[in-house]
């Protein structure tokens, strides 16, 4: 394919958002509005894990629920490696982060009391202990991207930029300047197909998870987790990659990218089942097809690996009809699209990789280990998650570390420095790609081999496998990048790469089972010494 060449363009902005989801948005909006931001985005502007969560958000809304209720329930879900202060910092900033929202418009769900008066409607999920999840019907993510992008939309000091693909930071470092502040992004305009220089005072990686190393997950196509390869060759530290969390149940179906299968539908009666009609949740948990997700996960993996099958089965067909299309009307109505009747018959599953808890290690400010780089969302590794995340306090963290961010790139923007040169994108050396196929085969080829090896249940010898493959792919996509124009394709490849690696070496490094994390080989907590962060340096590359 030809590409046709116009002029480079250089961006000048205070702030560089990369990323327009809960997290990256929520930053815009509370910056000054004297302050020139750019928000860009690889997709269209709303496409993100945002836009799908369907749940809520936990916070302490009601007087009967407290603080420190909220703060020892994801203490207890954490499995003991949770940061305390990121945890109290988190949950007594909800409050207002959900004001602000409401402020906003977000149409959140409401009841009334007995005498009349509105007030929100909250839910409880598994591991709070009171009912404390704000939502909006069962679609709260559309309905809180959508009015973001709206108000962003509307400010004049906010530029939205879609379908332009951060392809790496510049820092002093990398310019051989004096300082090492991150200085802005190089920039894929996916239209023009040309690189451009986004300079910054500040820059802000908001840019989602990295669920999509593996084979199945529940994320849209873009968690491919780039703004922590990006923040990792730019020289910040990445801390607890092998905790990632997978939902039980994603429907298995080749057109049926990322669709859940809730866990109300077990909740109310649903039976997990073998290709052979068999139960076998009661072998792994008195509790069976109810026992957390985890363990279900688990168990589910566990019997893939043992059939050698691609996936189990979800029935609830043994309730009567009407009662399934009343309880799960957009669950009925999907699986049938895809010519499955949950009425008359089983559903196939998989787990799906869910949610990324480590990420770029930052400080209550979201400030990373560079200068004026912040790293927030699911991005970041703050703390508040330790081992496990508990349901629904991660569009928290977006929200109060965006706002926490916000506020120090305020208090410090007047502190300018001058302008650095910076050089534009070189692509004297490079030619369009005649073997795009490389990047096509290298993605499918990481995505099953994380699956099958570096995916729920882990051994030392399946990690060592993954290990020296991910070595060999990171050196032909090294190759690959050097020679050849990059595509949205290849940079995604590149930052699936660089976090597969970072996932197997903390995986690696964690010599027993905790939270997410679990190993055949030491299938017991480490009670020998206190918990730890699994923390890795660019540096020393260990
Ligand atoms: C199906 C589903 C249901 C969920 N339900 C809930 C729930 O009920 N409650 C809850 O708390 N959490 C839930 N989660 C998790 C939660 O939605 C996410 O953790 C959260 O929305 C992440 O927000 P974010 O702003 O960090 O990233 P995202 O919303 O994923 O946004 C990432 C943004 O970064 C951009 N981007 C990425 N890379 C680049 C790049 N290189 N250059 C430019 N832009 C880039 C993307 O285009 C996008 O705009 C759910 C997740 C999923 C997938």
């Amino acid at each position: 394919m030809s590409r046709k060449l116009t002029n480079r363009q250089t961006y000048r902005h205070e702030v560089l958002i990369i990323g327009g989801g809960a997290a990256g948005l929520t930053l815009a909006l509370n910056l000054p509005s004297n302050i020139k931001v750019a928000v860009i985005t690889k997709d269209n502007q709303s496409e993100g894990s945002t836009y799908y969560a369907q749940g809520g958000i936990s916070a302490v809304l009601r007087d009967d629920d407290s603080f420190e209720s909220h703060i020892q329930d994801t203490l207890n879900a954490g499995g003991g490696l949770c940061d305390e202060d990121a945890v109290r910092f988190t949950v007594e900033n909800g409050p207002d982060s959900i004001n602000w929202l409401s402020d906003l418009g977000v149409p959140f769900t409401t009841d009334q009391t007995a005498d009349g008066r509105k007030t929100w409607h909250l839910t409880r999920e598994g591991g709070h202990s009171q009912r404390r999840v704000i939502h909006a019907a069962d679609a709260t993510g559309k309905a809180l991207e959508t009015t973001l992008i709206n108000h962003a939309r509307h400010s004049d000091n906010i530029e939205l930029l879609d379908h332009h693909i951060a392809v790496d930071l510049i820092t002093g470092k990398k310019l051989g300047l004096k300082h090492n502040r991150c200085i802005g992004a190089y920039v894929l305009d996916k239209t023009k197909m040309q690189v451009e220089t986004f300079q910054a005072r500040f820059v802000v990686l908001a840019s989602g998870g990295a669920s999509k190393v593996y084979l199945y997950t529940s994320n849209p196509d873009g968690s491919t987790g780039d703004g922590i390869a990006m923040a990792w060759r730019a020289g910040c530290r990445v801390s607890n990659m092998e905790f990632m969390q997978f939902h039980p149940t994603c429907l298995y179906h080749p057109s049926a990218k990322s669709f859940l299968l809730s866990e109300a539908m077990r909740g109310e009666g649903g039976k997990l089942l073998l290709p052979d009609g068999s139960r076998f949740m009661q072998q792994f948990d008195e509790r069976a097809e109810l026992a957390p997700r985890d363990i279900v996960a688990r168990a589910i993996d566990h019997e893939m690996k043992r059939l050698g099958v691609d996936c189990l089965y979800l029935d609830i067909s043994h309730k009567s009809a009407a009662f399934i299309r009343s309880h799960f009307p957009t669950i009925y109505a999907k699986c049938l699209e895809y010519g499955i009747d949950l009425t008359k018959e089983p559903a196939p599953v998989v787990p799906a990789a869910h949610y990324t808890c480590g990420g770029v290690m930052t400080d209550l400010n979201g400030q990373t280990d560079i200068e004026n780089l912040y790293a927030i969302g699911e991005t970041a590794f703050t703390g508040l998650h330790g081992a496990n995340r508990m349901a629904s306090n991660s569009i928290l963290e977006c929200l109060v570390f965006a706002r926490a961010a916000a506020r120090h790139i305020s208090e410090v923007s007047s502190q300018s420095h001058p302008w650095d040169k910076i050089e534009d994108w070189d692509e004297s050396r490079v030619t369009n790609s005649d073997e795009e196929v490389v990047v096509s085969h290298n993605w499918d080829e990481l995505r099953r081999f994380m699956w099958d090896y570096v995916g729920i249940v882990r051994t030392d010898k399946r990690l060592q496998r993954a290990k020296r493959r991910v070595d060999l792919l990171l050196l032909e996509i090294e190759e690959y990048y050097g020679n050849f124009r990059v595509t949205a394709d290849l940079l995604e490849l590149r930052n699936l790469a660089v976090v597969a690696d970072l996932i197997i070496r903390c995986a690696q490094q964690r010599k027993e089972s905790r939270g997410l994390h679990y190993t055949l080989d030491y299938p017991d907590r480490d009670t020998s010494k206190p918990p730890q962060n699994t923390i890795l340096k660019p540096e020393t590359n260990d």
